[in-house]
């Protein structure tokens, strides 16, 4: 009776991947499914769409915190980058003020939206970082520039293109905006 048991075990295969052989199932739903779909959890293996459900809870996050993430991501992010644009200091100091300065951006964010995180809260943070630190890098430099030629007498502006070049040419000011873009993307994925 035992002998042939192996020839009445019925073969199971993945929900998602009906051509792979598994007896793996999912600790929450149930679900049959491969190495390849088990998301291994504090809880232990679960399937995706379990995980995925899971941190819809903890993903509670609107349309307009996004926003305001941004808002306020890119605001701090052109006020530092102008900043470090305009003091030229030494790199090593830019290097070690980018992390602490992108953790402080990142909490005031989240404080702003009372915690709240969304699916991609930390991208969109990160985004407006390192967009808004290039826009008032830009702007610090096209601002330097005319004080300059107001002073020789000659009233001018630079153009946009050569503002932009100017800022992209500033290694320092790329490691910062850079440093500080991360710093604040890992402050979203701090689950505090
Ligand atoms: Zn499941
Ligand atoms: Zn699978």
């Amino acid at each position: 009776m035992t002998t042939d048991a192996p020839l009445n075990e019925e073969l199971t295969f993945c929900a998602v991947h009906p051509d792979r052989e598994t007896s793996l199932r999912c600790n929450r739903c149930g679900r049959l499914m491969c190495a390849q779909c088990a998301v291994l959890t504090p809880v232990g293996y679960r399937c995706r769409e379990c995980v995925r459900q899971q941190e819809d809870k903890f993903f509670t996050a609107n349309q307009l915190d996004y926003l305001i993430i941004a808002a306020v991501c890119a605001g701090l992010g052109a006020v530092g980058a102008a900043i470090v644009s305009a003091l030229n200091l030494f790199l090593i100091l830019v290097l070690v003020a980018a992390l602490p300065f992108g953790g402080a951006v990142g909490e005031l964010a989240l404080q702003a939206v009372s915690r709240r995180r969304g699916r991609y809260s930390g991208q969109v943070a990160a985004a407006a970082v390192a967009l808004g630190g290039l826009a008032g890098a830009v702007a610090q430099v096209s601002v330097a520039f005319s004080q300059i030629a107001e002073r020789a007498g000659r009233p001018a502006a630079l153009p946009l293109e050569a503002a932009l070049g100017a800022a992209l040419s500033d290694l320092g000011l790329l490691l910062f905006v850079a440093l500080a873009a991360a710093a604040v993307y890992s402050r979203f994925r701090m689950r505090i």
